[in-house]
């Protein structure tokens, strides 16, 4: 009869439970409540550690025996308390390393204990919205650590590697030093073998690696660019970035970057295109032709009597990007710039025919009979910014007296 079952509880098992079925119960419920399955959930978290920390008892005999027969206060007794963090027992329990049991699903996190393992080597790969649009295999060379195949990372002929005596291979030595009547104790890189933990006589040193168990090997990797592919998807190569020797190759990750287009601009599936047409085929009608990321040229006819605002925009169903997802297209967004003829192009008679064709003027709003009315007319607005010397000087003063930028620095000018 045990004191108390709420650790056999914690797992789902009766406290006859086996190790197996003590096992297989801790299996399903970390995998369960991790943490990295439940992001934002303290509940999970802490059933998390609850699971943790009952299967962290119940898994050692002596810490069973001593939960069975007086309880938790019995291990706290025992200094059996404060015990391993959760996701440590866990990373050892699934065996740790490259994503442990979800398989790099969940990102980082595990990635710190298990196994070590050399860095991985993060590449951004731009590429252009064609190649998008289109899809292609980019060949990307990179240069990374292989093991010396001449000695098969040993540094030398076989043997001739000898353990450092100096300190035992660990590279690190413990040096101690007298410090009037103390003495101090302090690790030190082991001088014998500048902390490699082994050492090599020069004359037996691989030749093809001098002794430093790696070289440099020029590496091509064919990165996938799928069609639709956006800007910060990742593309992984595990295991092919650098080697070292007693460690897991590292990874290699490439990190797809859209180049901006001269064009069209971007938006999920869908691209935006700045077109300009002139007044007449706003008002009368017309065609466009649109260079399209394929080489296709799309030929965009406005019917006569469709008119254009300016700043107006319109769709072409299909026309945006491959989506990656569901196998169709976004749209293609045409935003239309009208350009007005220039000035003084009407004579009269030509205003005259404007006057017929045209909506009447809108009526404006007109001053009250009694108000005092004087009459102006435009000038037009120098874009450079910049004004006649005069009208400059004379703004310099003018803005001391805080009087603000722009338009209104314009009138002053002119008083
Ligand atoms: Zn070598
Ligand atoms: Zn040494």
């Amino acid at each position: 009869m045990v004191k108390e079952s709420k650790l056999y509880d914690l797992l789902g098992v009766s406290p006859n439970a086996t190790d197996a079925e003590l096992k297989s119960a801790y299996r399903k419920g970390a995998l369960r409540h991790h943490p990295d399955k439940n992001a934002h959930s303290p509940e999970a978290a802490e059933k998390f550690k609850e699971i943790s920390h009952a299967y962290e008892v119940l898994q050692d005999a002596q810490k069973r025996q001593i939960y069975d027969q007086y309880g938790e206060e019995g291990l706290e007794q025992g200094g059996a308390g404060g015990g391993m963090a959760a996701e440590d027992l866990f990373a050892q329990f699934f065996g740790g390393g490259g994503g442990g049991p979800f398989g790099g699903m969940f990102g980082g996190g595990m990635r710190e204990q298990g196994p070590k393992k050399a860095r991985t080597i993060h590449h951004v790969h731009k590429v252009s919205l064609e190649d998008i649009y289109r899809g292609k295999v980019s060949k990307l060379a990179l240069q990374k650590s292989v093991i010396c195949p001449a000695c098969d990372g040993r540094g030398g002929k076989d043997g001739a590697v000898k353990t450092c005596s100096g300190c035992n291979g660990a590279g690190m030595k413990t040096m101690m030093r007298q410090m009037g009547p103390m003495i101090q104790r302090f690790q030190t890189v082991c001088p014998d073998c500048q902390g490699e933990g082994e050492i090599i006589r020069d004359k037996d040193r691989c030749k093809r690696c001098s002794g430093k168990k790696t070289i440099i090997e020029r590496k091509v990797l064919h990165v996938h660019v799928d069609k639709g592919v956006k800007s910060g998807h990742k593309i992984d190569f595990r295991g092919e970035g650098d080697q070292m020797p007693n460690v897991l190759a590292g990874d290699v990750q490439f990190e797809i970057e859209q180049k901006p287009h001269p064009r069209f601009q971007r938006k999920d599936d869908d691209l935006f295109y700045h077109a300009e047409i002139d007044l007449l085929t706003a008002l009368a009608g017309g065609e466009v032709n649109v260079e399209h990321l394929d080489d296709r040229w799309l030929t965009i006819k406005m019917e006569p009597g469709e008119v254009i605002s300016p700043g107006e925009i319109k769709m072409i169903r299909g026309q945006g990007m491959p989506s990656m997802r569901h196998h169709d297209f976004g749209n293609l967004y045409i935003q239309f710039d009208v350009k007005f003829p220039p000035e003084m192009f009407n004579t009269p008679d030509k205003i005259q025919m404007l006057d017929q064709i045209l909506p009447p003027r809108r009526e404006t709003e007109q001053p009250p009979p009694d108000a005092m009315v004087d009459d102006f007319s435009l000038e037009n607005v120098d874009q450079s910014g910049q004004r006649r010397a005069q009208g400059a000087t004379h703004m310099e003063e003018d803005e001391e007296d805080g009087v603000p930028q722009g338009a209104e620095r314009m009138q002053c000018a002119s008083q």
